[in-house]
């Protein structure tokens, strides 16, 4: 269980999240929804570890982990700019997080194995990210979260640098994950139709503020505000 209570976080004299609460379950696949500079990236970083907040309390199955530093954190994510590491074969940059780790060089190869057949990206193992198409490296972005086995994925808008049909088929491949998986997964976007398709519940955020917190039919049939019911596109 994710427990955020009364989070804060200024950059500046910006606030950008305003007293946040937010409770996420587990096993629960949760899309925070909101335009562009709403504050959900940030909202993720703090989950992560990545940003400190100001005030307030993250909770990681209980324990409070404000000062617990990222890497002692059950967390993976995975972010829009895939993030690999460019001089690395693709097997490496899915092994780096568990080289950290000391576990032997067998046991890696074997979750390496797994983890690529699992995203079916066994045949591109030995090439490097500049050799790999989009949604490719998306894969790859995924194997290193994956082969980690955390708790709780954190994904910032993983697909946005897609085309429309790729989306839609690694959209299918992230909620079969899930229930394969059974992990906890935060998953930030500002696409409607992902976050209706893929939410077990869906949090609108503007303006640092959660407008309202429900599964896609709570949220299209009562949408909280005008806002929530113009993002959405529901009836007022
Ligand atoms: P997008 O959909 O464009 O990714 P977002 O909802 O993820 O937007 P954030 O990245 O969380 O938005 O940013 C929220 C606000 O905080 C924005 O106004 C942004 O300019 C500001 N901000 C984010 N990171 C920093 C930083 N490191 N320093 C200063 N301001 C920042
Ligand atoms: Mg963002």
């Amino acid at each position: 269980t994710i427990s955020i209570e009364h989070a804060s976080k200024s950059f500046g004299s910006t606030e950008v999240l305003k007293d946040i609460s937010l409770d996420v379950k587990d096993g629960e696949f949760l899309v925070l929804l909101g335009s562009s500079g709403c504050g959900k990236s940030t909202l993720l970083n703090i989950i992560a570890g990545l940003e400190p907040i100001a005030d307030g309390e993250i909770r990681l199955d209980g324990e409070v982990v404000n000062d617990v530093h990222p890497k002692n954190r059950d967390i993976a994510m995975v972010f829009q700019s895939y993030a690999l590491y460019p001089n690395m074969t693709v097997e490496r940059n899915i092994a780096f997080g568990l080289e950290m780790r000391r576990i032997s060089k067998a046991e890696r190869k074997a979750a390496v194995r797994e983890v690529a057949s699992m995203l079916q990206i066994e045949h591109l193992l030995a090439r490097k990210p500049a050799q790999l198409s989009g949604g490719q490296r998306q894969r790859v972005a995924m194997g290193r979260a994956l082969v980690r086995r955390p708790k709780i994925f954190l994904f910032d808008e993983p697909l946005s640098n897609l085309d429309a049909k790729l989306r839609g088929e690694m959209r299918t491949e992230i909620k079969k994950l899930h229930q394969t998986l059974k992990a906890t997964m935060v998953y930030v976007t500002h696409d409607q139709i992902e976050a209706m398709t893929l939410a077990d519940r869906i949090a609108i955020m503007k303006d640092g503020i959660i407008q309202q917190i429900g599964t896609p039919q709570e949220i299209y049939s009562k949408p909280a505000n005008m806002y929530v019911a113009g993002f959405v596109g529901a009836p007022p």
